[in-house]
């Protein structure tokens, strides 16, 4: 059997959880905690970073943030996760979806700006499988438009753009450290606060509407409720857990993109037949994910159907939100789905985890070429 994913785990692990322990301490923003978010400002070249309990809970702080109002439209891709829209539409935002590009499965930079009306609040690109978004041309027309750019960097750890780290590029960026991601906590997240002038707010936010951060600081005599908020953070026994992992990131970011390489040369023989990644130049990516792409939904059902049979897990990924009974309720495809609804559905992803070995790689590369071979052209 080969899974699709394994929760990343590395030793010093337990040996931190139990330190929290002993320490306790093992509510939110204890030592490991500050750790954690000291180690991605300094990663990131972000001047704030906030762990929280998920991504989707990094997301709902950004559309806070961003002052999101009933009536307001925001523009991301169809092609996302739920979280991506679900944390403006409890806001009361619209959600107005653009197409995707075919070759990295990311929103169509140059189809946001015909998406902006006069109601637009927040462009929100999503960093699909750690490849970036073509970031410039999209903070350029949110500067133009005066609208905020919220980053989902969901699988954007470790990943860059023109030599800038996802997440640090818009006014806020959102990672996720759920166990499907490269590092992991379990269940978490981190919010990155990119615009200094945020940072007071995003903390009361985070803090039930209290200005306990200011308190703990020493910079206010007294601590108590001064706006709206939630509880975001998260305990220190998962920032113990997540912090092993980022003491090694680099290890585990290699032995990743190495397992990603033997996939591509393994299966660049079957190029004619199927799509690959495509990386462009201006992005370093994490490999996060391997995927490849059939002919059409007929030959992906089929494919995975065989994979599985030979013990292979290879799931499809996101069926797009404008074709989901929320999706139609609360959000619009603005122009033409050229491309996110066709490419979606040809898309598959190979198991890529932490520790994947070469032989279990090999196992899949085998499988898939032999699929092919039992298939006409
Ligand atoms: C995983 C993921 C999320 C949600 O992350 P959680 O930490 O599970 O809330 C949001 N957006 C994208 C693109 C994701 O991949």
């Amino acid at each position: 059997m080969v899974p699709f994913n394994k929760p990343p785990y590395v030793d010093k692990a337990l040996e931190y959880m139990a330190q929290a322990v002993t320490n306790g301490k093992i509510c939110g923003d204890g030592a490991f905690t500050h750790q954690c978010s000291e180690w991605l400002e300094r990663n990131t070249e972000s001047p704030k970073a906030l762990l929280t309990t998920s991504c989707t809970h990094a997301l709902e702080m950004a559309a806070m943030l961003c002052g999101i109002q009933p009536g307001d439209e925001v523009i991301m891709p169809s092609y996302t996760f739920v979280s991506t829209a679900d944390a403006f539409v409890r806001l009361g935002a619209a959600i107005v979806f653009v197409d995707i590009r075919p070759d990295t499965m990311n929103l169509d930079e140059k189809l946001v700006e015909q998406a902006i009306t006069s109601k637009t609040k927040a462009i929100v690109p999503v960093h699909y499988a750690g490849v970036s978004c073509e970031m410039d041309p999209v903070t350029d027309v949110a500067a133009r438009y005066g609208l905020k750019v919220v980053e989902d960097a969901a699988q954007g750890m470790m990943c860059s753009y023109k030599g800038r780290a996802l997440g640090s590029i818009g006014d806020f960026g959102c990672f996720s450290f759920h166990e499907t991601k490269n590092y992991s906590m379990g269940e978490g997240g981190a919010i990155l606060i990119n615009d200094a002038r945020y940072v007071t707010k995003a903390e009361i936010i985070r803090e039930k509407g209290t200005n306990r951060s200011q308190f703990f600081r020493g910079m206010v005599d007294k601590y108590t409720w001064v706006d709206y908020g939630s509880s975001y953070l998260p305990s220190e026994l998962n920032a113990a857990y997540l912090w092993a992992q980022l003491e090694q990131a680099d290890e585990i970011n290699q032995a990743r993109l190495s397992a990603w390489q033997k996939y591509y040369e393994g299966l660049q023989c079957l190029s004619d037949r199927i799509g690959l990644p495509v990386v462009p130049g201006s992005c370093v990516h994490n490999a996060h994910m391997f995927y490849i792409k059939a002919k059409d939904l007929e030959e992906r059902t089929a494919l995975i159907q065989f994979l599985k049979s030979n013990g292979i897990s290879a799931p499809f990924h996101y069926v797009p939100l404008h074709s989901s009974p929320a999706g139609m309720k609360y959000g619009r495809f603005a122009g033409e789905d050229r491309y996110t609804t066709r490419e979606s559905e040809r898309l598959l992803r190979l198991p890529m985890y932490y520790g994947i070995t070469e032989q279990d790689i090999s196992t899949v590369v085998e499988a898939v070429k032999s699929f092919y071979r039992g298939r006409p052209k």
